[in-house]
């Protein structure tokens, strides 16, 4: 970069832009145009603010000036200049708005995709989003202008060529606004041409609320689309107006248009559901969600107030007649006017989740991946929409035919005559699901169980209790309801119950019990909770939190399997010498097997040494 006047300080870029630079440009290639719509959507997005600033503060720099969009041309000359009357930016928006990659966490999202040989940039992009620096796609450098519309501000120009350090100086600039300006590359000189100009301004941003110029020209239909009745608006507009009001990159995978007039709420609404989640989804309450307008008039980007945290992943807008045009951020946090929107809005989209399930399957499976983890987080939040949440909510389960989405209501329509309760199993991956022993009896007697592997699921899953009746449980608990043929006690011979009393002996407080299972086929033991205990997986969670905290793990009770070959080899050999070595070894080898499967197991030298000892007496 050109050294600039000695006025000018010069800034590094945080690590990670290079990277994300070279993502956003490889990623956007064959639609280079979106460096426009971001452009003026961001030009729309700052008057929009300074339009409310003025609504509540007149104490503004050029308070009568007009809001709105300009853009220059010139083909001879390659460049290009878009000038906003907006609210413009102070030095530290500069730094902190456009000299920094906005979301932390970017670079080690970015990192894991690279391990996971994840490099689909379109996919990634989408859970970023694209920004300001789209724009580095058709320009080498790019120049910055800006005046805040704060009364005392002061005026800066920003240049950059987006290779890792930016620089900012102060310079006179009379208005307030912003202008931003830049060289275009050969290969995309189309953009300094108007007629190219126009045509991509009507694809784009015929959504900006402002009058965009191009030259003496005004070149766009300013229109409030969620205004206007379902029928009039076209696919295509809907899906540019989502890419406009979101900053987002794909289609969205569905919307919901809304007008309610009615005694609690008046307010009509335009929401989109993303194609893709961000990839901090659970950790940033902060996302980009819907926007307030009130008639007409854009009051706040990402209105909290709108709707429930678990449904935080929304795009659009919402606008009402039921608020004052100048009302402040205050009165829309403590609102009553808002809290009914909310009420209605939520149940509102409530419904239309429930509609989509039952409309689209493959497309309510890639919503329920994307955002059934937030989602469910409802649960426990919203308990005045508690039974609709669970209607949404998706599983996977033990029968491979369903694909990892189950709801409540088509597994209880699954279940077998006989069955009483719905059964689940929770861990971190199907695969290590499958080999559980406790899932054996129920394999055999082909009942379904239903597989929590999402983290949250088993904070949430306990919490229902039970659904349609039928109560809801870990199959790693002690309390089975066996089938009816599976109740009679078998006959217990004494042998058995001396070799129970050897384990017993043996392990003393490791468990809380040793008894024979009835829930065994192929292994020869496992460790169940105690039925009022915690889920398995919830207390390795909970451990997991407390990072060593004085949490102590509730003792299990084992279960042994008397049919088990290896558990009548033990019979026999205590027959032959009650105090063989042999007898402690492999009880003891079998219980840390046990844990080892729950992921229990501490540190392993015991076990792989004894292990060996047991495999060497075998082999001899
Ligand atoms: P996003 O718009 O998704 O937040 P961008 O990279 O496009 O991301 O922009 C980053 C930020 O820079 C914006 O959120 C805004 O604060 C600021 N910004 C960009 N363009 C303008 C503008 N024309 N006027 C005022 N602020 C702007």
């Amino acid at each position: 970069m050109s050294q600039k006047a000695n006025s000018a300080q010069q800034f590094e870029y945080k690590a990670e832009m290079k990277q994300l630079l070279n993502l956003i440009i490889h990623s956007l290639y064959t639609h280079p145009e979106v460096f426009l719509r971001e452009l003026i959507s961001n030009a729309s997005d700052a008057l929009n603010k300074a339009r409310y600033r003025m609504l509540t503060d007149k104490n503004v720099l050029d308070a009568d000036k007009e809001l709105t969009i300009r853009l220059e041309v010139d083909a001879k000359a390659q460049t290009f200049s878009i000038e906003d009357s907006g609210i413009g930016m102070t030095e530290d928006d500069l730094i902190n708005n456009i000299g920094t990659v906005a979301r932390s966490g970017t670079l080690e999202y970015l990192q894991k995709a690279k391990a996971d040989q994840k490099n689909a940039a379109e996919e990634l992009i989408g859970k970023f989003g694209v920004g300001f620096y789209s724009i580095f796609m058709v320009t080498d450098e790019v120049t910055i202008e800006t005046r805040h519309a704060g009364k005392d501000s002061k005026a800066y120009r920003w240049n950059s060529t987006g290779e890792g350090t930016y620089t900012i100086e102060e310079i006179d600039k009379a208005d307030r606004g912003t202008k931003i300006s830049f060289k275009l590359k050969d290969e995309y000189k189309e953009f300094s041409e108007e007629d190219k100009i126009k045509e991509t301004v009507n694809k784009y941003s015929n959504f900006a609320e402002f009058p965009i110029f191009l030259g003496k020209d005004n070149v766009n239909t300013v229109s409030a689309l969620w205004r206007k009745s379902e029928k009039e608006i076209k696919e295509e507009e809907l899906k540019e107006f989502y890419k406009f009001v979101s900053h987002e990159y794909e289609d969205p995978l569905d919307h919901l248009q809304l007008s309610i007039e009615s005694t609690a709420a008046n307010f009509k609404a335009l929401i989109f559901i993303p194609a893709s989640a961000p990839f901090d989804l659970m950790r940033n309450p902060d996302r980009k969600s819907l926007h307030l307008y009130v008639n007409k008039v854009f009051i706040q980007d990402d209105c909290k107030e709108l709707l429930p945290e678990y449904l935080r992943f929304l795009k659009g807008v919402v606008d009402t007649s039921d608020l004052p045009l100048n009302v402040s951020r205050e009165v829309v946090q403590s609102s009553a006017v808002m809290g009914k929107i909310r009420s209605v809005l939520t149940s509102k989209v409530l419904n239309w989740l429930k509609a989509l399930a039952n409309k689209d399957k493959e497309k309510y499976a890639t919503f329920s991946k994307n955002f059934g983890p937030l989602l469910k987080t409802g649960l426990n939040s919203d308990f005045t929409n508690r039974d609709k949440i669970i209607e949404l909510l998706r599983f996977d389960s033990s029968l491979a035919s369903i694909e990892g989405q189950t709801s409540l209501k088509e597994y209880a329509s699954r279940m077998k005559e006989g069955q009483k309760e719905i059964y689940y199993l929770s861990g971190d991956h199907r695969e290590a699901l499958e080999k559980n022993p406790n899932l054996e009896y129920f394999k055999k007697k082909e009942i379904e169980v239903l597989f929590l592997t999402d983290p949250v699921d088993v904070f949430i899953v306990p919490s229902i209790n039970e659904y349609d009746k039928k109560p809801i449980k870990s199959i790693e608990k002690g309390d089975i309801d066996l089938m009816p043929e599976d109740k009679v006690d078998k006959p217990e011979d004494n042998l058995s119950k001396d070799l129970l009393g050897v384990f017993k002996e043996t392990l003393k407080d490791k468990v809380a019990d040793v008894v024979p299972s009835k829930r065994l086929v192929d292994s020869a033991a496992t460790l169940v909770s105690d039925k009022d205990g915690m889920d398995p997986q919830m207390e390795k969670m909970m451990k997991m939190m407390n990072q060593g905290g004085a949490m102590p793990a509730a003792k299990k009770v084992m279960e042994i399997n008397t049919d088990h070959p290896l558990i009548k080899n033990l019979s026999r050999i205590y027959i032959q010498d009650a105090k063989s070595p042999m007898l402690e070894k492999c009880i003891t080898q079998i219980y840390e097997s046990a844990l080892f499967i729950d992921g229990n197991l501490p540190p392993a030298a015991d076990f792989v040494k004894r292990m060996t000892e047991i495999m060497q007496e075998a082999t001899k």
